[in-house]
């Protein structure tokens, strides 16, 4: 019996499970990406992906780390790497090294600290793009990005032998694409993020609206979220064929999201557009 029950949207070939209410817990994985975006309470689902990728320390997006690392243990899995913002790694090391001592045995953990522009490889064509959000000091989003390599035009009509001759020669015979798969925003307020193409070509951008109702525009920019009335000018900028919409407070009713949601943005973004924890939609 899981721990949790999750939400679940496939779009293709991938899943993505999930969780995601602001202030209680967040946490989305894709399994056949081997990432889980934030850790929220460490759901069983989520146990077995190898790779974490941390927002912020915010406890909704944080706090299962260290039982996400100790489950692993106790299963006999390796300890699976989590990135984090630089500044969040020393308490997350004190957060895990005090449960190993109260637990009586330490806990194994690879945690990598990561600051806006690197790039961590996460399989061997996969690799996870680290981009600034504006929330809390450090704040960090993440795109996973699959880099293909092309042959170069002038050599797509010559056959394999002379291919493997020209490569023999050291001569340059292709080049690289990048494929943007995901874009996971965190927490953020209102950036435009279409700045960076690498996010606005994404297929799928999971993004945070935590605000919906009129009374709470000004408390968007306190909290640093999006605001229903911001989403429409973020979302128009992309060029996202999916966009999950998550970190919604559990105060506002579904269905008054849902409205806000048809009424606030264009009807071809809208089309796009799909809220992770509607509850018309699968849980596991
Ligand atoms: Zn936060």
């Amino acid at each position: 019996m899981p721990s949790h029950r999750l939400k679940k949207i496939t779009i293709d070939d991938l899943e993505l499970i999930g969780y995601s209410v602001a202030a209680e817990e967040n946490v989305i994985a894709i399994p056949q990406l081997d990432v889980c975006f934030d850790i929220g309470k460490a759901p069983d689902q989520v146990v077995s992906i190898n790779h974490v990728l941390i927002t912020h320390g915010h406890i909704d997006h944080s706090a299962g780390l260290a039982y996400y690392l100790s489950h692993r243990k106790f299963l006999g899995i390796k300890p699976g790497t989590i990135l984090a913002p630089a500044n969040t790694v020393g308490p997350i090391r004190q957060i895990i090294d005090a449960w190993g001592q109260l637990d009586g045995s330490r806990i194994p953990a690879e945690i990598i600290p990561v600051k806006p522009g690197d790039e961590f490889q996460i399989k061997p064509n996969l690799y996870a793009r680290v981009f600034p959000t504006k929330h809390c000091n450090g704040s960090v989003g993440y795109t996973i990005i699959e880099k293909r390599k092309k042959l170069r035009k002038e050599y797509t009509k010559l056959t394999g032998p002379q291919i493997v001759e020209l490569k023999k020669q050291g001569v340059e015979i292709d080049y690289q694409i990048e494929i943007p798969v995901v874009s996971y925003l965190g927490d953020t307020e209102y950036v435009d993020y279409s700045q960076l193409d690498y996010i606005a070509n994404s297929k799928i951008l999971i993004t945070e609206c935590t605000f919906y109702e009129d009374e709470h525009r000004g408390r968007s920019d306190l909290g640093k979220h999006i605001h229903v009335d911001e989403l429409n000018g973020l979302l128009k900028a992309m060029n996202n064929q999916h966009m999950i919409i998550t970190h919604a407070t559990s105060r506002t009713p579904v269905k008054f999201i849902k409205q806000a949601l048809k009424e606030k943005l264009d009807a071809d973004i809208f089309e796009k557009t799909i809220f992770l924890m509607d509850p018309a939609k699968r849980a596991d």
